[in-house]
């Protein structure tokens, strides 16, 4: 009994070494995760801002805002998952989520 009470508390000293703090966005490299994908999100560019919101709430980390280009935001497909979580934060509502097949 002691030895389990013992090992309980290794095991929690070494959870607390490592707690995770927040939730982390990530590109998983090793898995092409825009295959898991039905729908793709499509900008309107001349409606975007620029202002970088889909770009700090994409939970696979893969877009990024070319504030020079016209088309001013790129998408990592192989990794974008078609989870459409950056066309309802815009605040420009210019992001809407079309079928991956291209039928819409
Ligand atoms: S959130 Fe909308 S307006 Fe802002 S950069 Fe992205 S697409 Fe453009
Ligand atoms: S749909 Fe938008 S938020 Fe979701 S993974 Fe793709 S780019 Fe990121």
């Amino acid at each position: 009994m002691l030895r389990m009470q013992m090992q309980q508390e290794k095991h929690m000293k070494k959870q607390k070494k490592y707690r995770v703090l927040g939730p982390m966005a990530s590109v998983f490299e090793s898995m092409k995760t825009g295959s898991w994908r039905l729908e793709r999100p499509k900008v309107e560019f001349s409606q975007c801002s620029k202002c970088g919101t889909c770009e700090r709430y994409c939970p696979a980390n893969v877009i990024t805002i070319h504030k020079e280009k016209e088309e001013c935001v790129q998408f990592i497909w192989d990794y974008c998952k078609g989870c459409g979580i950056c066309a309802n934060v815009c605040p420009k509502d210019c992001i809407s989520m079309v079928d991956e097949r291209g039928e819409e």
